[in-house]
């Protein structure tokens, strides 16, 4: 007998992610009823992700549950803000019951590791769809933005940025690896990405802005910068890239799917040079992952320098100039 509505999200939705003891009601009522602790702004983000469009026909269900919500946190990472709650608005083709346990897993467990309650949503049927909105807080008026960084101030990214293009690739078997290990890796990080969450926290009075990478790290530090009206300059030895991605497609390939590859889910960040030192104690690189990149500068635009060079980059690759 094919599952109802209600038994789907009994089942599947009802207790999903962790319980916690702000949720005054959740799942099941026509609203969720929730307490926001006193001091606090509520900071608000959603993202849907459509089949075909973010990721391929055939996904795990698994990735697709934990990246719904990875890019959500992801944002909410790039605010500074502690995340609380999800809402999900699911379209689905059939109620598969298969599909529904993996989905719900991928959701599920991301969603305890951050302490994330699911407290309602929506299900129809249609053409596979999700979105999730998440909601989080930061202490009044300590939220991170993308627009109080000056010119002078370092930049930096979390992770090894570039690799998720390579794993999304490998999905849609447009790129053949040899080592198994690496595929693996970066296949991984294309469907299991990391939001920067306690990164996020710890930038808090730190950095002057920040950006979460979703669109490429170029493209979106060159957001970061235009948001603090100034311009940015990127070494492009200093860019880190995996061992894997560098085996997978060679070293300038690998520096260009690092600028220009997208869906990293990375944090890209400006610190000012009064904060740096306080930077490094409390944000250490061994825990963190992060590496400098570069520095705002008073010029605008996003430039990558190679030595005594400037790079222009474009989403065709590099293009020499100067
Ligand atoms: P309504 O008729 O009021 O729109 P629904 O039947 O859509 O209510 O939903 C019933 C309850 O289940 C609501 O609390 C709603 O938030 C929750 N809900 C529906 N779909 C989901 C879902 N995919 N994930 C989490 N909660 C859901
Ligand atoms: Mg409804």
């Amino acid at each position: 007998m094919p599952l109802s509505e209600f038994d789907l999200i009994r089942r599947f939705f009802s207790d999903c992610g962790a319980q916690r003891a702000d949720v005054v009601l959740g799942v099941g009522d026509d609203g969720a009823v929730l307490e926001c602790p006193p001091g606090s702004q509520l900071v608000a983000a959603i993202d849907t992700l459509v089949e075909e469009v973010h990721f391929p026909k055939g996904s795990p269900a698994r990735s697709i549950g934990h990246r719904a919500l990875a890019v959500n946190l992801s944002d909410l990472a790039a605010m500074g803000a502690k995340p609380a709650w999800a809402l999900l608005a699911l379209a689905l083709p059939a109620a598969d019951e298969d599909w529904l346990a993996q989905f719900r897993q991928g959701l599920d467990a991301l969603a305890q590791q951050h302490e994330v309650a699911l407290v309602g949503g929506d299900t129809t049927g249609g053409k596979l769809c999700v979105t999730v909105q998440i909601m989080g807080f930061v202490p009044h008026g300590a939220a991170l933005t993308r627009r109080g960084g000056q010119p002078g101030d370092e930049v930096f990214v979390s992770g090894t940025p570039g690799d998720s293009a390579a794993g999304l690739m490998l999905e849609q078997s447009r790129l053949s690896v040899a080592d198994a290990g690496h595929a693996q890796w970066l296949l991984e990080r294309f469907r299991y990405p990391t939001p920067r969450v306690a990164l996020g926290l710890a930038l808090r009075g730190l950095a002057s802005a920040c950006i979460d990478v979703s669109d490429g790290l170029l493209g979106d530090c060159g957001r970061l910068a235009e948001a603090s009206g100034c311009g940015v300059s990127l070494d492009y030895d200093s860019l880190p890239v995996s061992a894997a991605l560098r085996a997978a497609v060679g070293e300038e390939r690998a520096r260009e799917l690092a600028l220009t590859g997208g869906e990293d889910y990375e944090l890209c960040f400006s610190v000012p040079a009064a904060q740096l030192e306080q930077f490094v104690a409390r944000c250490p690189a061994a825990q963190f992952g992060w590496s400098r990149i570069g520095a705002l500068r008073s010029q605008r635009g996003a430039v990558v320098q190679r030595g005594a060079s400037v790079m222009q980059v474009s989403h065709r690759g590099f293009d020499h100039f100067g």
